[in-house]
């Protein structure tokens, strides 16, 4: 079987364990049904996901020069704090920044490797949980806006990670519970003032099964040092590729990357 086309992060369902689909260019190809397979891929050219010229990807999918003027690469998308659309004050373009930044957004803690706080859009939960490699999750805070949880976000952050260590992450083998309830209570005290009102006590823990086994390595490459790989894929966290003797490659960090998959027997 072969494949060509431009990736985009692994779309993902919360299952038992979780399945994953590679997309290339809108086509989903069913990861789980993969493992065990030899996969060859090969780096052909990049498609930028806003404005789809084959230009170098500088980041997060965007060319050079979608990523310093799209509103969908601005500032507030990596620090929430500084959203201003609720003000009535654009960044890069208000009509876009009012529709990501005014909607309802939760601060959670997850578990991956670490216990870090975090922000998403509720639309996104728990697609981002899953995309981060998380065991466990929980809600800890419910705002109105984007700007309202980036402060929670912000004054959290102080006393504990906002940043997944991917290593740590893969290397986990976490069989137990980590109490994040007992961690919220902990914390709240770190909460602004003004923010208090917006604290979630007692919501569900969500907790992931990735098809996935701790290798007794981790090595990570990119697409920019290995064009070509060839490797027997054995599993999936977050979204990390795993290969058979501690290969992994991050999907969501080649988006924008174009590619010929080649599934050997
Ligand atoms: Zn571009």
């Amino acid at each position: 079987m072969q494949f060509q086309g431009q990736i985009l992060k692994m779309t993902s369902f919360d299952a038992q364990p979780i399945q994953y689909y590679l997309n290339l260019s809108g086509d989903l190809i069913h990861m789980n049904e993969l493992f065990g397979k030899e996969l060859r891929i090969k780096h052909t050219g990049f498609q930028c996901v806003n404005c789809g010229e084959n230009k170098p990807v500088y980041r997060m999918g965007f060319c050079k020069n979608c990523f310093f003027e799209s509103p969908y690469a601005s500032d507030t998308i990596i620090r929430p704090e500084l959203s201003t659309a609720h003000l009535g004050v654009a960044e890069r373009d208000l009509e876009v920044e009012k529709q990501i930044q005014l909607q309802p957004h939760t601060v959670y803690l997850a578990y991956t490797g670490d216990v870090k706080v975090g922000v998403t859009r509720n639309s996104q939960i728990p697609t981002r949980w899953i995309d981060q490699g998380a065991t466990f999750a929980l809600p800890i805070a419910r705002t109105e806006n984007r700007y309202e949880a980036g402060m929670i976000e912000v004054a959290l952050k102080q006393h504990l990670p906002d940043k997944t260590n991917w290593k740590k992450m893969l290397q986990d083998d976490f069989e137990g519970e980590v109490d994040l309830a007992d961690f919220q209570q902990k914390i709240r005290q770190y909460f602004p003032e003004d923010f208090q009102k917006f604290y979630s006590e007692g919501e569900n823990i969500w907790k992931f099964d990735y098809p996935f086994e701790k290798p007794a390595k981790v090595m990570s490459f990119t697409l920019d040092k290995k064009p070509e790989f060839t490797g027997k894929l054995t599993g999936i966290k977050g979204q990390y590729l795993s290969f058979a003797g501690g290969d992994f490659i991050n999907v969501r960090g080649h988006e924008g990357y174009v590619i010929e998959l080649e599934v050997k027997n």
